[in-house]
């Protein structure tokens, strides 16, 4: 159920979206995504005046303490607008909750005043959708661990302070997948490329190369061997936040279009007129009302403290119906815009570059079907297709 503090804090974060990020936006894309210093400080400085800093993190950590719920109804505001300008909004990634104190006080805490910046190394070179073939390696040592590895595609890999890098602990013969910390200072912590992307982000997504880096005993997050489990739970927050900003995104999408497409006259009428025109996007007004359900269900089920499999299973089919839907839309509405559709300085061009992205990162859309299809076989296609949380 959506509360008043919810709808409130909803209104806040639309607020600081129109009034803050939209106006940004083409100079952003203008500035291959990266905007000046002081105007990313500006960012922060709003964001935390606005109390959108840390939204899931609790709030003795100096998070919100949001509950899920409430953090997608503020992602799909975020989703309304391109360029990724609200990753200047600060935040943490979710594991840091299994930190230690020592490491919440030194990680955790500046990262949501927006003194320090994270970024998250799974994915290898042999290593994608199925991370359980990673060959990075943590030796013990005396002192602690001595890293080796190559991450791919680590967002914010060019600027961020501190790494968490998913690395084998050996025991005997069993390998032990273990987050650990790794401050960028380190020494053998290497961009070895920093590749051009599609979408013009705040961030670069480089290759990290780790060689013989010796880590202290305790860097290691929520303990060893803990890592599969830690990851699970992050791919559920994030698949849960991209189902939630592509609702955003159809949004923003037909907010935009619907207005063009009922001015342009073409043929003595208005191309809207033209049910080649408004069909398709009466498609997308319907999968974007339909998921938007789906996705504030799966957050009301993490919420009401469901099994976590079960919302792991259903967070992916969030993530796989929204961001193909998405994706559709952002399609649609850049042919309902003829030209002008193909202009950079058109929402609809940057969405389609930008959405295209969702259904890739966070696991594939074939890798979210698996994990669907596994859930309709171990939890029951009831569980599945059940919207109420049953508390
Ligand atoms: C911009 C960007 C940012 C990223 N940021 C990060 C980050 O910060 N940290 C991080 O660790 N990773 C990050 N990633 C990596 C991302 O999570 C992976 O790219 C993704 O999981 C897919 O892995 P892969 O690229 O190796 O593709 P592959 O696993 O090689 O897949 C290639 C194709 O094969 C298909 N396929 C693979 N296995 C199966 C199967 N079992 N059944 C059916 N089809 C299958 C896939 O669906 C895909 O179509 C990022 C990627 C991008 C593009």
């Amino acid at each position: 159920m959506i509360t008043p503090a919810a709808m409130d804090l909803q209104a806040r974060a639309r607020r600081f979206v129109e009034n803050v990020l939209m106006p940004l936006e083409n100079e952003a894309e203008r500035r291959g995504g990266r905007l000046p210093a002081e105007t990313i400080a500006e960012v922060r400085r709003e964001a935390i005046a606005a109390r959108l800093n840390g939204g899931l993190h609790a709030v003795e950590h100096g998070g919100q303490g949001w509950s899920r719920l409430e953090w997608a109804l503020v992602e799909e505001q975020y989703g309304r607008t391109t360029n990724a300008i609200h990753w200047h909004v600060p935040y943490a990634y979710n594991v840091w909750e299994h930190a230690s104190t020592h490491q919440i006080d030194r990680y955790l805490r500046p990262a949501l005043r927006g003194e320090l910046r994270d970024a998250y190394a799974v994915t290898e070179r042999g290593a994608g959708s199925d991370p359980s073939g990673i060959e990075a390696t943590a030796v013990r040592t005396k002192t602690g661990f001595r890293l080796n590895a190559e991450k791919w595609f680590v967002t914010a890999g060019d600027h961020a302070d501190v790494f968490i890098v998913m690395a084998n602990v050996a025991d005997g013969l069993e390998l032990l997948p273990t987050l650990f910390i790794v401050d960028r200072d380190r020494p053998g912590v290497e961009v070895i490329e920093d590749p051009a992307f599609t979408h013009n982000y705040p961030d670069g997504h480089p290759t990290i190369r780790f060689r013989d880096v010796e880590l202290p005993g305790d860097s290691v997050i929520g303990g060893i061997g803990k890592g599969e489990a830690l990851q699970r739970s992050w791919f559920t927050e994030e698949r849960l936040a991209i189902a939630a900003r592509c609702s955003g995104v159809i949004w923003r999408l037909l907010d935009e279009t619907v207005a063009w497409a009922t001015s342009r006259q073409q043929g003595g009428q208005r191309i809207y007129d033209y049910q080649g025109v408004s069909f398709p996007l009466a498609d997308s007004a319907a999968d974007a009302a339909a998921g938007r359900m789906l996705t504030l269900a799966v957050a009301e089920l993490a919420d009401a403290g469901a099994d976590p499999k079960l919302v792991h299973h259903k967070a992916s089919m969030a993530k796989l119906f929204m961001s193909e839907a998405a994706w559709r839309c952002a399609d649609r509405c850049v042919q309902t815009f003829g030209g002008r559709g193909y202009l950079r300085s058109n929402v609809a061009e940057r969405m389609l570059r930008e959405v295209r992205v969702d259904r890739i990162w966070e696991g594939t859309s074939e890798i979210q079907r698996l994990i669907v299809a596994r859930g309709l076989e171990r939890r029951g296609v009831e569980a599945m297709l059940r919207a109420e949380t049953g508390k």
